[in-house]
């Protein structure tokens, strides 16, 4: 029997939907059916997007963590070529039981998705995915159109580890520190900090259940927001020294060759929208980042009246409302173009 959820001391007095007034988005019989395919099967594998942000690790490590203490075997990758866990989330705890993709079942039992909202999202592991036997997709992305064998998704939840706190505690799992670690990661990361309007009353009462296990919340903060090398700031400066406004919309871009100048990742790009967002005059602020593979991942930001999600879907990407993004293989102008088209900018 699984232990009635409502006994919990480190859980609210009842499961409590995204805006704090009971009665989730998602039904009970999904749940159930969700636990269920858990409970049966011997090996778990868990994945989340390529190139994972707080909430997309953070969820899957701390579902992880509750899996393995059940018993279960458990396998934890994400689709990226090379595998490495972005510099940002090395302190998240748990990392030992992340496998590279060359190690992730061929035809898995059972898969868990996390943060993702299509299979193309799970980059090489998409495949293993579509081929798992039952896919249960844990997910907040208003795009998502439902793909797996079950979803648990709730567009309104602030950050999927919200869901995955749920799906913890109704595993019959306890937050301890280092899984409130992973989770607290997903919360601040995608509600910014507590600034976007995504945060609820449901989202600071998580937080509260978090911070109770007494995760460090000034580390935390530290290692997502306040940290970079030095390069950072030479590569910031090319792409701020080229930054236009154009209207309501303010971007620049950052070449794989300003990085190699630096040696700088990728990965540590993904500040820069924050900073070229703040501009008052702009209601949309984009930044194009070249990868390693020579193609441009496109951030961008709206601060509310414009829907840069369905801008980025028309363009083969996605996202929410205020925060979208795609990847583009054409040049710099004719991807602005294109993007602007559709905004209705050009
Ligand atoms: P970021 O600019 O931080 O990389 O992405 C912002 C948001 O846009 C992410 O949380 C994610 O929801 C979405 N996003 C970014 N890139 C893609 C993409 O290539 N495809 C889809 N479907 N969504 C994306
Ligand atoms: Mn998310």
């Amino acid at each position: 029997m699984t232990p009635d959820v409502r006994d919990r001391a480190d859980r609210p007095a009842r499961v409590e939907s995204h805006n704090g007034v009971g009665g989730g988005a998602i039904p009970e019989s999904d749940w159930n059916r969700a636990l269920h395919l858990i409970k049966q099967a011997d090996e778990v594998a868990l994945v989340c997007h390529v190139t994972p942000d707080g909430d997309a690790l953070g969820s899957m490590l701390a579902v992880a963590f509750v899996l393995r203490s059940m018993g279960k075997r458990v396998v934890a990758s994400f689709g990226d070529q090379p595998f490495a866990v972005p510099r940002l989330l090395r302190f998240l705890p748990g990392q030992e039981m992340l496998v590279p993709p060359a190690e992730f079942p061929v035809a898995p039992e059972l898969v868990i998705s996390f943060d993702s909202s299509t299979f193309e999202r799970l980059g090489m592991l998409g495949d293993n995915t579509a081929r798992a036997r039952e896919v249960i997709v844990v997910d907040h992305h208003p795009s998502n159109a439902g793909f797996g064998t079950l979803g648990i998704i709730d567009a309104k939840a602030a950050a999927t580890a919200m869901l995955a706190e749920q799906l913890i505690y109704r595993l019959g799992g306890r937050l301890d520190r280092d899984i409130a670690t992973c989770l607290y990661a997903g919360l601040v990361t995608d509600t910014g900090s507590f600034r976007h309007s995504s945060t609820t009353p449901a989202v600071h009462q998580m937080a509260a259940r978090l911070v109770a296990t007494g995760l460090r919340t000034d580390e935390i903060a530290r290692e997502l927001w306040d940290r970079s090398p030095f390069s950072y700031l030479k590569v910031l400066a090319a792409a701020l020294d080229r930054v236009k406004l154009e209207g309501g919309l303010v971007w620049t871009y950052v070449t794989r060759v300003d990085r190699a100048a630096y040696g700088l990742p990728y990965a540590e790009l993904e500040g820069i929208i924050d900073i070229v967002r703040r501009t008052d005059e702009a209601e949309v602020a984009v930044v194009l980042k070249e990868d390693d593979q020579g193609a441009w991942q496109v951030s961008t930001r709206s601060k509310g009246t414009v829907d840069v999600a369905a801008a980025c879907a028309a363009l083969g990407g996605g996202g929410h409302h205020n925060a979208a993004g795609y990847t583009s293989h054409a040049t710099v102008e004719e991807t602005m173009a294109a993007f602007k088209r559709e905004l209705g900018m050009a």
